[in-house]
């Protein structure tokens, strides 16, 4: 028996085996979960079939997060296939790469829109369908990031989106709290993903979080682990929370002056 048998959810953001919803997905499934796939596009199809076959998984469909229709499509399907579902896991992101790099100040407007749109509004949106599914209670789990709460150089509109993420999580938190339905954030470290390496200088990035971090850079597993937690018994009660899986380095004030170049002078 594992901590998930009898459990069904849906996972959406599998993108290739490096996504962070496939090293969830993969807890999950190692615990006994049942468990649906949803991807983004006609070209992700060939990359999640396979890995879903992998599990045992056969609910595989496609769902733009940006339109409603294919959501009520999508989850009328979720219906007919699982009847009730126990969890959701909302990894999905995006922002134009243009926006991803440069002065903040340069934002566009339909970049502000459309980061904001498929990287916030979209759990609102799945949230909505999938709370009448969740008809014993259940938990919901996003993917966030720390440049919601300090800047991040280069993570810019995506920053702003994941604030908006969080906020909404709590108060989603708040609104199906009443259906004994939990929603909470993991804020993850980087890892090196698609979505990832839109940002520019993110190899950089994952070297220097590497350094000060406590404990090094994350994985997939380790988010997988945390997910489980979440999403399981173990935190019932638990709700409108981000949960850091970031080694330690938003605990940090400073880097560890070993760290600093030698030209960095004692004062
Ligand atoms: P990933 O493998 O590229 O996953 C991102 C997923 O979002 C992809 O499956 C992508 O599909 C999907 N998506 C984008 N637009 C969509 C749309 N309109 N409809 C449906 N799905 C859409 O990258 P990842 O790093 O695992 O990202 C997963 C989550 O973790 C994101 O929320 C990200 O911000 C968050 N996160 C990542 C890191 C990191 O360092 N990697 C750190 C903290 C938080 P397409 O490929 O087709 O666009």
């Amino acid at each position: 028996m594992g901590l998930f048998s009898g459990k069904k959810g849906l996972i959406f953001g599998v993108a290739n085996k490096n996504s962070i919803a496939w090293g969830i997905a993969q807890a999950l499934h190692a615990e006994g979960a049942e468990l649906g796939f949803s991807y983004a596009g006609e070209i992700l199809k060939k990359r999640v079939e396979p890995l879903a076959a992998s599990i045992g998984a056969p609910f595989v469909e496609e769902c733009d997060v940006t339109d409603d229709g294919a959501i009520d499509t999508l989850f009328a399907k979720v219906a007919a296939h699982f009847g009730t579902i126990d969890f959701l896991v909302h990894s999905i992101a995006f922002a134009p790469s243009e926006e991803l790099g440069g002065r903040f100040v340069n934002t566009s407007r339909n970049g502000f829109r459309i980061a904001l749109d498929v990287s916030c509004y979209s759990l609102i949106a799945l949230a909505k369908r999938a709370h009448p599914l969740m008809a014993n209670g259940g938990a919901m789990v996003t993917m966030t990031y720390f440049g919601a709460e300090k800047v991040t150089p280069n993570y810019n509109v995506m920053g702003v989106a994941k604030a908006a993420l969080e906020a909404s999580v709590r108060y989603l938190a708040w609104d199906l709290g009443k259906d004994q339905i939990r929603v909470n954030a993991i804020s993850a470290g980087p890892v090196k993903t698609l979505a990832a390496s839109g940002v520019s200088g993110f190899r950089k990035s994952l070297h220097y979080v590497g350094q000060v971090a406590p404990m090094g850079n994350i994985d997939q597993e380790d988010v997988g682990q945390a997910a489980l937690f979440l999403l399981s018994n173990l935190s019932t009660r638990i709700t409108g929370e981000v949960l850091y899986v970031d080694g330690g380095y938003n605990i940090m004030g400073a880097p560890d002056p070993a760290l600093m170049g030698a030209d960095a002078k004692e004062a």
